[in-house]
């Protein structure tokens, strides 16, 4: 019993062909082209799915999972807006795949999704409550209380990149100033550094770099390679990232984050002064929140886990 999953990210678009238990048999990547337009996403899908199918040597596929950068009806399967990709606002994805591939369709949002995968298949799987956070270019996540995914009065919650931690900070791309994404994102950490570099003028591996160049993962590698600049803009990172985390904990007291996204990939050298900064950010409200990595294949997975899951099943 096979599943396609489909990624549909800023960047690229991902399909695999995976089964429920979360094997993956196959994947292929395609780049996303910004004027798909409804017809243009759709047969590439289609095309996308065809192909994965056909190549992998299975006979049949019995549901397709979505999984969308951006907001999406999950009940309906619309796509309400679309920050990468041009004209797919208010779009009906799902239907257009079930009438070609003649099975059912699940759209769901890609933080959501992988809050899901790690609930079904992750390090969340015997917890009721727990918050996942992706750190990558941007901040987002999924909160799950009482073993259901939270998603508010208008299906929006999870925003947690949107929190200020830093009133007249930076703007960030929603508006606001010093939301968590602006300050601790991976573009807000470049950002960082560019506009400090000529403070500290050549005293860092920066200063020759092109600005366009500079990327939160050279940053914690020049931290590794003992670049002083470098080593204080990522502990200014993990600190306003700490504050956000315990402004969760305080909120919803859930028995772990669980923390994913590109920038999580730096391991231990984030996570070991991550939890040391959040033991030390709960002061007086310590209580015993567990700070846990994500699921490494968790967008491929999500594809799946969203066709798995549904909110009974986990009461
Ligand atoms: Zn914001």
């Amino acid at each position: 019993m096979y599943i396609l999953g489909y990624d549909v990210g800023g960047t690229k678009i991902s399909a695999v062909i995976g089964d429920e238990k979360g094997k993956i048999l196959k994947k292929v990547y395609r780049r996303t082209t910004k004027e798909y337009g409804k017809s243009g996403i759709t047969s590439e899908l289609i095309e996308m799915g065809e192909e994965l199918i056909k190549t992998s040597g299975i006979k049949e596929i019995y549901k397709i999972g979505i999984i969308f950068a951006g907001p999406v009806d999950a009940e309906n399967g619309i796509i309400i807006s679309s920050p990468n990709i041009i004209g797919l606002k208010n779009y009906n994805i799902t239907k257009e795949l079930e009438n070609h591939f003649n099975v059912k369709v699940y759209l769901q949002n890609d933080a959501s999704a992988s809050t899901i995968a790690e609930k079904l298949y992750g390090s969340a799987k015997n917890l009721s409550n727990f918050v996942y956070i992706t750190l990558s270019t941007g901040i987002g996540g999924g909160i799950f209380i009482n073993n259901k995914l939270y998603k508010g009065a208008h299906g929006m919650a999870g925003e947690l990149g949107h929190m200020v931690i830093m009133p007249n900070g930076p703007v960030c791309g929603c508006g606001r100033r010093g939301c968590l994404e602006a300050i601790a994102g991976g573009r807000g950490i470049a950002r960082r550094v560019i506009e400090n570099i000529s403070a500290v003028k050549n005293s860092t591996i920066f200063s020759d770099m092109n600005p366009a160049d500079i990327d939160a993962k050279k940053i914690f590698a020049a931290k590794k390679a003992g670049d002083m600049f470098a080593q204080l803009i990522v502990e200014e990172t993990i600190y306003y990232l700490a504050v956000g985390i315990v402004n969760i904990i305080n909120i919803l007291d859930p028995e772990a984050i669980i923390i994913g996204g590109g920038i999580s990939m730096e391991g231990d050298d984030l996570f070991r002064p991550l939890k040391l900064a959040v033991q030390e950010e709960m002061k007086s409200m310590k209580r015993p929140v567990k700070i846990l990595k994500a699921l490494k294949n968790g967008a491929d997975l999500a594809c799946i886990a969203i066709t798995e899951y549904k909110e009974q099943m986990l009461q």
